[in-house]
């Protein structure tokens, strides 16, 4: 740490924290009356370093999958304040020049994506995207075809409408009631499809892409729209999809004529190792949100990116005063999101982080499967690239969901040593059993194995 703070300091920005802030997704009684809070005060690569200097080692991305190309990146701090102290905002009809050479850069790597449509986080995104099949349903279907179908497990943001989208109950509990028009459709863990009525042992993959056209066929095909999926389940348990499932979900909705909207928020630009999770399956959606990795955090973006062909839907009858897409977003004008993106994507490429995701993550999935040949606790391990989860289990022949408080004590007890890992949901009752794993793109085989170091240890800890 460069000693900007003394201790005296953050012992009194500790206080100020436990007094003031409302924090994010944790329960505030134990949080209070914690003996050990933590402030995160500094991050350089892959490390940070918290208020009485401690160093961890960071396998989560800060937390929640964002900091894809690792913390201090001072190129990405000079193009921001080089963008802000020349041109910070404007919002509306006029554009800006990090705003469109980003758009530009990005739509690259999209073939059959062309237009991007800026927010500020992961559920603007998704609401917008709604919003624009609602308005499709209106202009071309009379209204009828507005439903949405999301998925068991998946998550697609906080607000009302992206929770209505929302398969992890607990989340979405108390929060009632929803918006109208959005469907659930079964998931697609293989590792669970045994508490599935009528899964078979082969051919998984096909049979849960079915369940959904059943739904669509018990709802009618007349009256969905839109079918939004995360191409790897985070929040939900790290769910990599089975063979087949893709290119059948993808026959779906061009057989039904419904929008395929993925959710990149957390695969989105580099998570899995190609820029997009959805590339790699070969499938071609219509709509694709992305957040997190955009700019890795330095700073908040969000963006939507549809079809031409989507595009074109708004702007077909010019007479007509209802024919454009009315919606804004205040901070979709901020500028220094498009110019972190754009360097962030600079880094990505000069540096080849995809390859080294690639690479990163077949080494990180192999080294998890021999942590699972020591621990019968370890159930399944999964993953794409460097998002990768171990979900825990009571024994190996009942499949039985890891006690959450054992989950939370590996997590703890990594912590303990320096290694900040993740578990998934806490709100998925009996289902919030995976550790889960998504260091920044620059991870090396030493930052690897010390990770897998730490949960060794942490395992054979906890469940000793
Ligand atoms: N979609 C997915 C898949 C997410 O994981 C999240 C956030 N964890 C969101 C959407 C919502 O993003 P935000 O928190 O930026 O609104």
């Amino acid at each position: 740490m460069d000693g900007t703070f003394n201790e005296n300091d953050l012992s009194r920005v500790v206080e100020a924290d436990r007094k003031n802030v409302w924090h994010h997704l944790i329960q505030h009684q134990p949080f209070e009356s914690a003996i050990d809070p933590r402030i995160i005060v500094e991050g350089k690569g892959m490390k940070v370093w918290d208020q009485k200097g401690k160093e961890h080692l960071d396998a989560v991305s800060g937390g929640v999958w964002t900091v894809n190309v690792g913390y201090g990146r001072e190129s990405i701090a000079n193009a921001v304040r080089d963008q802000l102290v020349k041109l910070n905002y404007f919002a509306g009809s006029a554009g800006s020049i990090p705003g469109a050479l980003f758009a530009e850069k990005l739509l690259e790597k999209m073939p059959g994506l062309d237009r991007m449509y800026y927010c500020n986080s992961g559920s603007e995104a998704n609401e917008k995207a709604f919003k624009m099949v609602r308005q499709i349903a209106h202009k071309k279907y009379g209204g009828k075809k507005h439903k949405i179908l999301y998925r068991d497990r998946d998550y697609h943001g906080t607000t009302i409408a992206c929770l209505s989208a929302g398969g992890q109950d607990e989340r979405n509990a108390q929060y009632g009631p929803f918006a109208p028009g959005f469907v659930r459709v079964p998931h697609c863990l293989e590792y669970r499809a045994f508490e599935q009525e009528g899964a078979p042992q082969e051919n998984y993959g096909v049979w849960a892409a079915d369940q959904i056209e059943k739904v669509i066929l018990a709802e009618g095909p007349d009256t969905v729209g839109a079918l939004c999926l995360e191409p790897v389940t985070a929040g939900g348990g790290v769910i990599t999809p089975p063979d087949g499932y893709w290119d059948r979900v993808q026959e779906i909705c061009k057989k039904y004529d419904i929008l395929l909207h993925i959710d990149e928020v957390v695969c989105g630009v580099g998570r899995t190792g190609t820029w997009f999770g959805y590339q790699q399956y070969g499938i071609q959606p219509d709509m694709v949100t992305m957040a997190k990795g955009v700019a890795s955090g330095y700073a908040a973006i969000a963006c939507l990116v549809t079809t031409e062909a989507v595009f074109d839907m708004f702007k077909d009858d010019p007479s007509d005063k209802l024919n454009y897409f009315r919606d804004i977003s205040t901070f979709g004008g901020c500028t220094a999101g498009p110019a972190a993106a754009i360097e962030n994507m600079r880094i990505i490429e000069d540096e080849k982080l995809l390859e080294n995701t690639t690479q990163m993550g077949a080494y990180m999935l192999d080294q998890l499967h021999a942590l699972a040949d020591k621990h019968a606790v370890i159930g399944d391990v999964r993953g794409k690239g460097l998002f990768l989860g171990a979900e825990l289990v009571t024994d190996r022949d009942s499949r039985a969901p890891a006690e959450e408080a054992k989950v939370q004590a590996v997590v703890g007890n990594c912590m303990a040593q320096g290694v900040i890992i993740g578990a998934t949901n806490r709100s998925l009752p009996g289902k919030n059993n995976s550790l889960c794993f998504s260091p920044a793109l620059i991870a090396t085989k030493d930052d690897i194995n010390h990770i897998i170091a730490a949960v060794d240890k942490a395992l054979g800890d906890v469940f000793a």
